[in-house]
């Protein structure tokens, strides 16, 4: 177990760190640019990151979990383009692993020219959970919170049918395919994230696929997510570690930087404690996936308990440091502390992944 960067991940992770260097400006204007504005950033980032050699369509098996460190400097430029990018990964990725995934669509994939996105959740306590029936197939019902949904041109949809699970590949222009106007969040405000309306959708027998067999879709789902969340956690402590030693090297009070007072000096000693920890856990979580290792749905979770909750620590050191510089909106501090909150409920949320890891200990430990 090495989890120094390889040879290919420090080449691809330079070319991913040197293009959205000439791309930092389109990315820091993520917040407030409108949809059409954030697809066609995103479509850039999607080449650029493809064009360095990170595989959008998945590769083979659980290749998809070593791609993951090798985007962490764009998970530490920008949470946003990290999970937005990741959306269109995800897609792709689930689709290819029930035989979804046509050998052209999967090369625009491959090529970032197409913007992807997942619906599994659905409103809590919903009448109309998405369901297939009939043959042909018909999709109908409501999925909630969908990343890159107005602006995707391609779903990974989870259905359920009389039987069981179901995954569906569903085109955004399909007619029946509604995607809700951009929700407004508190963070991870440079997604464009909505909920989606599916009302009598036909679906095409080639574009179903059944999904009974271990893992279901979901639960594949949900692993790549809580991966994908524990990386954008560890870009976001990076990110923002920086920040704070920044402030607290070139800050004075009481005649010198903060940096050296030793309540300050602690907390940012802390800071980097974490930030390394969490990075540690998620690539030896990411390790573990890439291997199919037993253990691997459970060290997903610790690391997603870990990173999420280590990121609201980090950020929320970074305030504190920063004092009022760090409190007025618009600047990296603050943004990293919102997103910090969203982390740890997109995907599964702390409370449930604790859970999830209870089980795994009483069945392996
Ligand atoms: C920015 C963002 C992007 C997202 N992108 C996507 C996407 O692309 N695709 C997609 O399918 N989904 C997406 N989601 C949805 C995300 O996966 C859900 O928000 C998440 O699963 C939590 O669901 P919920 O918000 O309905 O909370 P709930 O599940 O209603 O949870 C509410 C509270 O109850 C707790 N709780 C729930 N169940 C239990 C339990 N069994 N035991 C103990 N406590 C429990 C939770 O921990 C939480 O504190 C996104 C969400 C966000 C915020």
């Amino acid at each position: 177990m090495d989890f120094e960067p390889g040879k290919r991940e420090a080449e691809v992770g330079a070319i991913v760190e040197a293009e959205l260097a000439a791309r930092a400006d389109a990315a820091n204007a993520m917040e407030a640019a409108d949809a059409g504005a954030l697809r066609s950033t995103l479509l850039d980032v999607q080449a650029a990151v493809a064009g360095a050699g990170v595989d959008l369509a998945g590769g083979e098996g659980t290749a998809w979990a070593a791609d993951l460190a090798t985007c962490l400097p764009l998970a530490r430029a920008s949470t946003s383009l990290f999970l937005a990018v990741s959306a269109t990964r995800q897609c792709a990725t689930l689709l290819a692993s029930r035989g979804l995934l046509p050998a052209p669509l999967a090369a625009e994939f491959r090529r970032g020219s197409v913007v992807g996105a997942v619906a599994s959740s659905e409103p809590a306590g919903t009448e109309a959970p998405a369901s297939l029936s009939g043959t042909p197939w018909t999709l109908a019902g409501r999925k909630s919170f969908v990343t890159n949904g107005p602006i995707a041109d391609v779903f990974a949809v989870t259905a359920r049918t009389p039987e069981g699970e179901a995954l569906c590949r569903v085109a955004a222009s399909r007619p029946g395919v509604t995607a809700g106007a951009r929700i407004a969040t508190v963070g991870l405000n440079g997604l464009a994230v909505s909920d989606m309306d599916l009302s009598g959708v036909d679906v095409d027998v080639d574009q179903v696929a059944d999904g009974r067999a271990e893992p279901s879709p979901r639960a594949r789902y949900a692993l790549d997510a809580d991966l994908t969340l524990s990386f954008a956690a560890v870009g976001l402590m990076q990110r923002v570690l920086q920040a704070a030693k920044a402030h607290a090297a070139g800050h004075k009070r009481g005649g010198r930087a903060i940096a050296k007072h030793q309540e300050v000096g602690f907390k940012l000693a802390e800071m980097l404690t974490v930030t390394h920890a969490a990075e540690l856990l998620a690539r030896r979580a990411a390790w573990m996936v890439a291997l199919s290792g037993p253990e691997a749905a459970t060290l997903v979770r610790c690391a997603r308990v870990f990173c999420a909750e280590g990121a609201e620590r980090v950020a929320s050191g970074a305030m504190q440091v920063a004092a009022g510089e760090g409190f007025v909106a618009g600047n990296p501090i603050e943004r990293a502390w919102r997103d910090a909150k969203g982390l740890a409920f997109a995907g599964t949320t702390v409370e449930v992944a604790r859970l999830s890891i209870a089980d795994g200990l009483l069945e392996r430990y």
